[in-house]
């Protein structure tokens, strides 16, 4: 219904590429993060810029084949690596492309998608992460620079990052107007790595603390009108949610057919463990709410395409998909017993990667209220 040839064609494209120059590394590279030669393969291959277009460099694809990617990577259990993918091309590149002028677009996003700058997005704070209006970091305009000050933290790619996309606050008088996206370059003095931190999950991924210090960025890099930066985030985190709704929702089936094999084979008392009832039916359930929540990730995915701004729908998709995806790895764990436990075992990974569905780009808590909010609550 929403995948077309092109669709499936390119779905086994990414898998071919997957299977040959990724999956052979990801044991390795749980334990020491991925390299960022894998970055420029997937811009070479022109996965990084499936839905820009061609004249950047890019696909020129709808958003469907962003899906396609999406799906793959979590079929693939790609884990960290798959997040900084969806970090590069879902939410860092897509304000600059929207809202940037035609420079901006061509020395930030065009290399991105040839893989050759990786991208990180700055948000979240030490103080301020759900709260985003909350946040501190401070860009002071000084002539044809701003200086910025300021920390991040939990930055997805943040170490390695070529660029970073920043939120910060220029003027604490103008409420939500006060707000600029700026694009600051690694090497830029005062902008630091302070440390990479240590994490429940996502192992291949490098999750990074920012400090800027008198950071002085020029306003060439200023993403969109002055003033704008809070709306236009607004708009991104849409996209993010979208995502990662849509992976979510993908690492669940791939969970569910790994279990159900996993059912069908493991003996107990004489008969496979699939053929106890309570199993049986707990399967049932796994693939029941697959089946449902991904229907409506893809009825809005088709929304999000056609241009609409389906907020509920999004926080709806976004919030069902990592709940089911955290309890398909759960009732997986459990179905596998032991085994599940064991690092050898994928379920144990899937459990700890599913988790930060539920916290990052807005946690359950946050959809809850965005989605109350849309009903008039
Ligand atoms: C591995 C990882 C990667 C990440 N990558 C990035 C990245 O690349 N860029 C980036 O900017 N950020 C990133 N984040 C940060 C992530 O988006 C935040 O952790 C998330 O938004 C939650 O913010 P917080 O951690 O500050 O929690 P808090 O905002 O302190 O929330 C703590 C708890 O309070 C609840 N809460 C807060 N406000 C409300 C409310 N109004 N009503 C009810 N409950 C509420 C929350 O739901 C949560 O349960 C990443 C986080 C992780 C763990």
């Amino acid at each position: 219904m929403y995948f077309t040839d092109a669709h499936e064609e390119l779905r086994l494209h990414i898998r071919k590429f997957l299977a040959s120059e990724v999956q052979p590394h990801l044991e390795e590279w749980e334990e020491k993060t991925f390299p960022d030669s894998i970055f420029k393969r997937f811009g070479e291959l022109g996965f990084l810029g499936l839905r820009y277009p061609p004249e950047y460099g890019g696909q020129g694809g709808d958003y469907f084949s962003a899906v396609v990617l999406s799906e793959e990577m979590a079929r693939a259990g790609l884990g960290g690596l798959g997040m900084a993918v969806d970090v590069q091309t879902e939410m860092a590149t897509p304000p600059v492309f929207k809202f940037g002028t035609e420079e901006q677009k061509r020395k930030w996003v065009v290399p991105a998608i040839r893989g050759e700058h990786i991208a990180a997005l700055a948000i979240t704070e030490p103080d301020a992460g759900s709260d985003v209006a909350g946040i501190t970091t401070v860009a002071r305009r000084d002539g044809d620079h701003f200086i910025v000050n300021g920390r991040k933290i939990f930055i997805t790619s943040g170490a390695r990052c070529h660029w970073a996309l920043v939120v910060t606050k220029t003027d604490r008088e103008r409420g939500h107007k006060g707000y600029n996206l700026l694009v600051i370059e690694k090497g830029t003095p005062g902008f630091q790595v302070t440390r990479t931190l240590k994490k429940l999950g996502m192992h291949s991924s490098d999750t990074a603390e920012l400090l800027f210090e008198e950071c002085r960025v020029p306003v060439a890099n200023l993403i969109g009108d002055e003033g704008d930066g809070f709306k236009n985030l607004m708009w991104e985190l849409q996209g993010e949610r979208m995502i990662a709704a849509a992976g979510a929702i993908a690492g669940a089936q791939r969970i569910f057919e790994y279990t159900m094999d996993y059912a069908q084979n493991r003996q107990a008392f004489g008969q496979p463990i699939s053929q106890f009832q309570v199993i049986k039916h707990r399967l049932v359930d796994m693939g029941t709410k697959i089946a449902a929540v991904q229907a409506f990730v893809y009825q809005t995915a088709a929304q999000w395409d056609k241009g609409e701004y389906p907020v509920r729908e999004i926080s709806q998709s976004k919030l069902l998909a990592t709940q089911v995806a955290c309890e398909v790895a759960d009732d997986a764990i459990q179905i596998l017993g032991g085994h599940g436990y064991m690092h050898e075992f994928p379920v144990e990974r899937a459990w700890r990667n599913a988790r930060l569905g539920r916290i990052g780009a807005g946690s359950d808590e946050i959809m809850k209220e965005i989605i109350a909010k849309t009903y008039g609550l």
